[in-house]
């Protein structure tokens, strides 16, 4: 097997896994709370803009959701508002966090292969710990959170600074991503991406290939992917 990887392995040298919707189906659990949130805070809000939000950091999809229904942005009201959903986030997550459908296969996989990972996720590091419970510390050998870096995606930040981490090249990193704002953030920082969407349609991009699901994943699969857009 390893003979038939390196024979078709141009380049790659690490996956990068967005959470929500990517790996987790917490993107439907952020579907609820942001819902929640908007009701909280006067809403509802239109459906356009929980598009919007999908994919966000929490500080900008707080401001999409803030512009939406007129309200003034001052930092205590986000910051309210930022305690409150994390808290209904908090009792979620805590209550189960289903995978998505091959993703824990497909971690598997690219440690079996020997590839470095990193979780890189626009969720702040609170709940990303939690998160990180139900998917494995050992299926990563870094994770970056939304709060520790200066911008969260689409800004390239977040996958930049997983693959320093790393000490890779963002070129040999392939992204695994389920959303427009992950995917360009991916694409910004020069990877790969891997599309698998889940809430919402991700339209192509020149470093964007695209998979209805990660079931049935193989090491052939991963390393082609990533050649198709860096050849
Ligand atoms: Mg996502």
């Amino acid at each position: 097997m390893s003979d038939l990887v390196t024979a078709g392995a141009p380049g790659l040298q690490a996956v990068l896994w967005d959470m929500d919707g990517t790996l987790l189906e917490s993107e439907e659990l952020w579907d609820i709370g942001v819902r929640e949130l908007s009701l909280w805070l006067g809403g509802p809000m239109s459906e356009e803009t929980r598009a919007a939000t999908i994919g966000a950091s929490t500080p900008g999809a707080l401001g999409i959701v803030f512009d939406s229904l007129g309200l003034e942005r001052s930092p205590e009201a986000l910051a309210r508002a930022r305690t409150w959903l994390y808290a209904r986030m908090a009792t979620m997550f805590a209550d189960g966090l289903p995978w998505r459908p091959g993703a824990r296969d497909a971690l598997a996989l690219v440690r079996s292969l020997g590839l470095r990972s990193a979780l890189v996720t626009n969720t702040e590091r609170e709940l990303g710990d939690v998160a990180l419970d139900t998917l494995g510390r050992e299926h990563f050998d870094h994770s970056v959170c939304g709060d520790e870096v200066p911008a969260g995606k689409p800004d390239p930040a977040p996958y930049l600074r997983a693959a320093e981490l790393l000490g890779v090249d963002p070129q040999r990193c392939l992204a695994v991503e389920d959303s427009p704002t992950g995917a360009a953030s991916a694409e910004a920082a020069g990877c790969s991406v891997l599309v698998v969407p889940s809430l919402i349609e991700v339209p192509a991009g020149p470093r964007r290939t695209f998979r209805d699901t990660l079931v049935g994943l193989t090491a052939e699969d991963l390393h082609s992917l990533h050649a198709l857009v860096t050849v």
